[in-house]
Order: C-alpha cells, then sequence, then structure tokens
C-alpha cells in the first residue's frame, strides 16, 4: 500500500523501490522492542473513549482523557476539560494508559478534570453526565519494596542524582529525584540504562548531584542519608543490565519526529552508542538529527506505518523540496503541525513552524499545564526546575494567564537569577552556580530582590531592547562581533565570536553551555550574551503577536 504525505502530492511510494534504489537496507524487525515492532492487534479505540493515563509532562500524575483523535496505531489524547493545545500522542499500546477505573482498583491517585475537586468526580457519573464510553478494558494490552537509588537525569544526561522510586506498576517503576519537581520523574524498568544502584558512583568514580537543600553537600554519605530519610536502598534485582543494543548506521526505519508527533518519517541511524542511536529524517539536513533511546517507543521497523494505517512521510526529494505547499516558508515542510502543540493542524510562517530557525531547537512554547495549580508546590519545598512557579514568585501571579507575559516575566526572573548568583554567590562553584541559575530559578533570591533585579536588568542591556530574532538572524559575523562590544564587560570575548565563525544565525542557537563550556566565556559575560538571545527571541514573540 502506497503512503500518502500529508499535503504532499499524492504519489506512490515504496520501501522496497526506495531501499533498492539507494542501495540502502532496514533494520531488521528483530532488532525492534515487542512494542515498538508490528502490533499484534488493530487499534480498537475511537475518538471520545474515555481512559485514565499518565500525564507525559508530570509522569507521577494519573489524569482523566478522552481520545480526541485515532490515526493507525496511535491516538490523540486530550486531558478532559483542559486546553485542546495539551492534547498529546501515544501509541495505543503504550504502557501509561489504562482503562477507566484502574487507578482506584490499584491505589493510584486519579486527578479529576480541571476545575472538579476530588470529591465531585466520578467515574460513573461523570460518564452519565458526558454521555461518553468508557475504553473497553480489551484495548489495554498492558494491564515488592524498591527505594533509594542513582538516577541520570535524562534532561540533563550529564547529572547523576540521588533519586527514589515512588511508584510501581508491573515491571515499570516510577524514578523520582529526591527534592526536585515532579516534570523530572520517568517510567523505566530494571534494564534502563539510566539507573544505577546506591554506591555506582562512588563505585565508578563519578560525581553524584545531592538533593538540592541537602545541608551538607561535600559529607554526603549514603549511610547517612538513608538513615536521615528513613529509606533503605534499591535491591540488585531493580537493576539488569542490558545487552546493547545493535543498530548500525544508515540502517533505515520510520520514526515519529519529535518536532511533530503526527508525522512519521523515513528515517536513518546515523551514529549509535550504547543505548541510544542518531535519527536523520531522509532528504532533510542534518541539523534535524537528534537522538533517541533504543527503547523509545517513537521508533519502529520499515513497514510499519504501512501495516497500522498511519500515513509515513516519505523522504524529501528535490522536486518536492521547493516551498510553497502549505504556505510555510522552511525548505521540506509541508505546513503540516504547529509549535503550539497536538491541536492544531497547521501553520503558514516560521513563526508556528516546528522547524524553522527560531523554533528548531524549542521543546515547548507553552507554559506548563498545570502551572499556578500544582498541588502542593510551595508547601513541600520543592524546587521547580524548568518552570517558575507563580505562587511563590509574586512578580508572576498577575500575569500567569497571559502565556506571552508569562514567558516574558518568566525571563526576565532567570535573568535576575544569573545576575543574582553572578554578583552575590561568589563561593558558588561555576558549575553550581550554573546549575542552579538554570534549574533552580524559583528557590532562591527571596521575592523582594525582584525589582532590584528588574533595574539591573534594563541598565545592564540597553542595546537589546527592540531588536526582533528574525533581524538577528540575518547579522553577519561581524555585525555579531559589532553587538557583543556593545555589552558591557563583553568585549575581550569578541576574539572568540570571530575565531568561531558565529554569524547571526548560529549565535541565536548557541546555549549557555556552548558559551560557558565550549566557547570558555566567563561566567559573568556569558549570562549577559545568553539573556540577549533570550530577549531577542521573546521581542520577535511580541513582534508576531501585535500582528
Ligand atoms: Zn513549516
Amino acid at each position: 500500500m502506497a503512503a500518502v504525505p500529508y499535503g504532499g502530492k499524492k504519489k506512490s511510494w515504496c520501501w522496497a523501490s526506495y531501499l533498492e534504489q539507494d542501495k540502502a537496507i532496514a533494520a531488521p524487525t528483530k532488532l525492534f522492542k515487542e512494542h515498538q515492532a508490528f502490533p499484534q492487534s488493530k487499534n480498537g479505540f475511537r475518538v471520545g473513549m474515555r481512559l485514565e493515563g499518565v500525564d507525559p509532562e508530570h509522569p507521577s500524575m494519573y489524569c482523566v482523557l478522552t481520545v480526541a483523535e485515532v490515526s493507525g496505531h496511535r491516538i490523540r489524547l486530550h486531558f478532559d476539560k483542559n486546553l485542546d493545545c495539551y492534547d498529546f500522542w501515544v501509541n495505543s499500546n503504550s504502557a501509561d494508559i489504562h482503562p477507566v477505573g484502574w487507578c482506584e482498583k490499584t491505589g493510584h491517585k486519579l486527578h479529576p478534570p480541571k476545575g472538579m475537586k476530588d470529591e465531585e468526580f466520578g467515574w460513573s457519573s461523570y460518564i452519565k453526565q458526558s454521555k461518553a464510553q468508557a475504553a473497553p478494558k480489551a484495548l489495554f494490552e498492558n494491564q515488592n519494596t524498591v527505594r533509594e537509588l542513582e538516577a541520570i537525569d535524562k534532561k540533563n544526561p550529564s547529572f547523576i542524582c540521588v533519586a527514589t522510586v515512588t511508584d510501581m506498576v508491573d515491571s515499570r517503576f516510577l524514578v523520582h529525584f529526591d527534592n526536585w519537581d515532579e516534570s523530572y520523574d520517568f517510567w523505566c524498568d530494571a534494564t534502563s540504562p539510566y539507573i544505577h544502584p546506591v554506591g555506582w558512583c562512588q563505585d565508578n568514580d563519578r560525581i553524584l548531584t545531592t538533593p538540592p537543600g541537602y545541608p551538607s553537600v561535600k559529607d554526603f554519605s549514603w549511610g547517612k542519608y538513608l538513615e536521615e530519610t528513613n529509606s533503605s536502598p534499591a535491591p540488585a534485582r531493580a537493576f539488569k543490565g542490558k545487552p546493547p543494543h545493535t543498530f548500525l548506521p544508515l540502517m533505515k526505519l520510520e520514526t515519529v519526529d519529535k518536532r511533530n508527533p503526527m508525522l512519521v518519517r523515513v528515517a536513518t541511524v546515523v551514529d549509535t552508542e550504547d543505548h541510544r542511536i542518531k535519527i536523520h529524517f531522509d532528504g532533510w539536513t542534518d541539523e534535524y538529527d537528534y537522538w533517541v533511546d533504543t527503547d523509545s517507543p517513537d521508533i519502529h521497523p520499515a513497514g510499519w506505518c504501512a501495516k497500522t494505517g498511519h500515513p509515513l512521510q516519505p523522504p524529501i526529494m528535490g522536486s518536492t523540496h521547493s516551498s510553497g505547499q502549505g504556505g510555510c516558508p522552511t525548505p521540506g515542510c509541508k505546513g503540516v503541525g504547529h509549535i503550539k502543540g497536538a491541536r492544531y493542524s497547521g501553520h503558514h510562517s516560521a513563526v508556528g513552524c516546528p522547524y524553522s530557525d527560531i523554533n528548531i531547537n524549542k521543546d515547548s512554547v507553552l507554559p506548563d499545564r498545570l502551572s499556578g495549580e500544582m498541588p502542593g508546590s510551595g508547601g513541600l519545598g520543592r524546587p521547580r526546575r524548568a518552570e517558575p512557579n507563580p505562587e511563590n514568585h509574586p512578580a508572576l501571579v498577575a500575569t500567569a494567564t497571559d502565556p506571552l507575559l508569562f514567558k516574558i516575566k518568566f525571563i526576565h526572573s532567570r535573568f535576575c537569577m544569573f545576575i543574582f548568583f553572578s554578583f552575590h554567590t561568589v563561593e558558588l562553584t561555576l558549575q553550581e552556580a550554573l546549575h542552579q541559575s538554570v534549574f533552580m530559578p524559583c528557590t532562591s533570591p527571596s521575592p523582594s530582590s525582584t525589582p532590584f533585579c528588574w533595574d539591573q536588568h534594563s541598565k545592564l542591556l540597553p542595546t537589546v531592547a527592540g531588536i526582533t530574532s528574525s533581524k538577528v538572524a540575518v547579522w553577519t559575523v561581524e555585525e555579531v562581533i559589532e553587538f557583543i562590544q556593545g555589552l558591557p564587560g563583553c568585549n575581550e570575548h569578541v576574539h572568540t565570536f570571530r575565531d568561531e565563525q558565529i554569524d547571526g544565525e548560529a549565535f541565536l542557537l548557541l546555549t549557555q553551555v556552548d558559551l560557558v563550556r565550549i566557547m570558555s566565556i566567563k561566567l559573568g559575560p556569558a549570562i549577559k550574551i545568553y539573556n540577549s538571545i533570550l530577549m531577542f527571541k521573546t521581542a520577535e514573540e511580541s513582534a508576531c503577536n501585535e500582528l
């Protein structure tokens, strides 16, 4: 069966002739796990069916969900009574979804639809009132005291942190980083390469990141910590080494495009690591490449889409490369999907395009779904790393309902944190300062220092005002240098930008890690430069919103 790409011309494309023509090989089906390979049963979910499932952004939370769309083996799920921009796609055999009533049966807390109190919600009355149907139990394929461990922060893989197992379902468990907020939790099984037993770091001469707020970082010892927290180490059976995968470079496969998860594309393995493969989308430039875990539910063998009835996006060929399809200017993009989430089916400009230069490295442009309503936030004293916590931040409360303002203020508050750390915490090492400034934007300083920071902000970076990232994107290397020279205290780093040939486009893609670790720029100037980049991007969004 020939696949027809979204928005593309109806012309037949097939794996067999494509592989033959390119003398390429498809990754053998046996390299894929059972949940990645061809499903045994048909996707029986229908639009409107209700179920319970894990929120991918808050993996410790089970929520009331509705099937909003079905495509082949994949389903789009909607949080009941919530904005549909938070909809997300999963495979119908996902281990993260469960039938109605599962939480109650297994002793898990189910979060009721937005706006409903726990005591107001009951499945039978809810189903009756909404005239909905519970997804039949038969559609769900996946239906011990483990405690402390050392786990790798998937979002920042250089950190191995003190962690706890906080939930368990069948053979999978939920890993929570001690004293971090829940958005960093992840589900895994005993073969996960991201977990190690207590003491692993010491045995392997690696640095263990202790929980934030732990009083004596230097004197951390597991023995003392287990005693203080009244917990025990996870037993050896929680850790089973996994044999290395056998994917090889140049093997072909089908991969869900993380920038546009409604699309599954023809892809090639271009590099491999112990537990990961680097994915390249055929016909696209390698700036779109990224690493995925070999046990990711997003990779599938060649032919998976055809077998499961989901459209497959064939490689971009020379003839289909012309822009204009769907009105999006980004080469290769057919105007399908939107940076703002699964609910939007299309876009017409670089601003909404998940593949445009301004969006290519963005994980999400949305404020957290639970902004301002996270249960117990503040009370538990858990820092929220990537997200601002309006309850702890008076400056944010008034604007939390306006996503754009929210973002500006968030960037502002992060900027303040940088200034705070660079000016006031000389005793912190660079590593610690960076880690705190990036991951703990809300824990300190006290809210009273915020107005002070805002002043600092405008005084320190007067040259940034009003410049949008689309203007910066066309700067030459010399224009970037001219701008860096204009930032107070940054003059001595000009040569680095010249040596590295950083033009406007490259400048906008720089991260803090690039600036400090790779370009060896001192923390103070790096903070000012990075925040200029953030401000350019914010100016771009404001400009677009005014249009
Ligand atoms: Zn586009």
